[in-house]
């Protein structure tokens, strides 16, 4: 068996599994199942779990709605934001197409006010989130929109969310979750035994699967695969070890990790929304109230929006330590005003207490910055 050969081809087929979803998302609809879609980690899936609806993530990673979103929204707004717009105003993402509800929170200003326009044309509900983890009254109002959003999807859909079926629905989010981190903690491993795109791929692609099962078969066997297949010798080159953090990354943003890998360093773990700060801490099964269980797990994901972060420098600082990085990339979607503020604090502790080197890097959707990112990324692993 040609072992090279066959894992690419596995990598492959998550990173096939958006443009395999539009078609899986028909069949769904046909088939009259709930659709809800979600543009943050926020959001807490196991709601619309409980019911049997299927959970879709519109965060869009494509500048081709851009231009279409620009002539409603301001031009200096994260791409992220405008091209989730846009997709949704041109009907161009089939997942926003068949979502029946679509679930937004309070997290950046733009977002944010971006949903009032969303609602023009889709049935919008946004929870509001607060701005700091640290109070109680903080934990009480992310609990009670918690219990509201429960009430929305009942009434929208005419269902009763029974708390067994949450408790089912948290045991089967916690599985991918465990999944998932079994297979990108694989980048533990010096030398590696995968390259970040790879990573990238698994993660990227199991958001687009709605089967959460098969998913976590998947998702186990390839774990388990590379595993075997490192015992056995398929180890990659030693290269520098990078940790990428920052805004959601994905789609066209992989070009840095592109310029990161064809420049002469691997990116071994990735603490962004796509990677560790959505997946790393579970929901707690022995808490007897669900809600509180559900309020606590996703309140403390470590988003810039919140203030103070400091879930973010924890998740951070366990990731430098266990994944032995040598530099840290910190990732900037242009006019994200929220991880531009923060990268003073994640350059300080970076140098400051892991001592080792921090570069920011701030970017778009559009293919104009790969030369400066390929420019930049030489030098900073040059450094390493
Ligand atoms: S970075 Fe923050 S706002 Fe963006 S998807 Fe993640 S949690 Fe949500
Ligand atoms: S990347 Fe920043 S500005 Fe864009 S949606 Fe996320 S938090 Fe908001």
């Amino acid at each position: 068996m040609d072992l090279r050969k066959e894992l690419p081809q596995i990598f492959d087929e998550f990173a096939e599994a958006r443009r395999n979803g539009f078609i899986a998302a028909k069949n769904l609809k046909e088939k009259n199942v709930p659709m809800v879609g979600t543009f943050c980690t926020y959001m807490p899936q196991e709601l619309p779990l409980a019911f049997g609806a299927a959970v879709v993530s519109l965060c869009a990673t494509s500048d081709e709605t851009i231009q279409e979103a620009e002539a409603d929204l301001p031009k200096n707004l994260c791409p992220l934001i405008k091209s989730s717009y846009g997709f949704g105003k041109t009907d161009k993402c089939p997942f926003f197409y068949f979502s029946d509800i679509v679930v937004g929170e309070t997290t950046c200003d733009g977002k944010k006010k971006m949903y009032e326009y969303l609602g023009e044309f889709k049935d919008v509900h946004v929870m509001e989130l607060p701005n700091s983890q640290a109070t109680k009254e903080g934990f009480d109002l992310w609990k009670s929109e918690i219990i509201k959003l429960k009430g929305i999807l009942e009434k929208k859909f005419d269902v009763e969310i029974k708390e067994e079926d949450i408790r089912k629905a948290i045991k089967l989010k916690n599985d991918e979750r465990k999944a998932l981190k079994n297979m990108y903690e694989i980048g533990k491993l010096n030398p590696p035994a995968m390259t970040g795109m790879d990573i990238l791929k698994v993660l990227y692609g199991s958001t687009f699967k709605f089967d959460k099962n098969d998913t976590i078969k998947e998702v186990n066997e390839l774990a388990q695969r590379v595993k075997k297949e490192y015992e056995q010798g398929r180890r990659l080159d030693p290269k520098p070890r990078i940790v990428v953090t920052g805004c959601p990354i994905g789609g066209v943003t992989e070009k840095v990790v592109k310029a990161i890998e064809e420049n002469g360093a691997y990116v071994v773990a990735f603490e962004n929304c796509m990677g560790a700060k959505a997946i790393d801490k579970l929901v707690d099964e022995t808490n007897e109230d669900v809600y509180d269980a559900l309020a606590e797990k996703y309140l403390s994901i470590g988003c810039s929006c919140m203030t103070p972060n400091p879930n973010r420098i924890d998740l951070l600082g366990r990731m430098i330590d266990e994944y032995q990085a040598d530099g840290v990339i910190d990732v900037i979607l242009q006019a994200c005003h929220t991880y531009a503020v923060e990268t003073l604090s994640i350059k300080r502790f970076v140098n400051g207490e892991k001592e080792i080197p921090y570069m920011s890097i701030e970017t778009d959707y559009s293919q104009s910055d790969i030369g400066q990112l390929n420019t930049r990324m030489t030098a900073f692993i040059e450094m390493l």
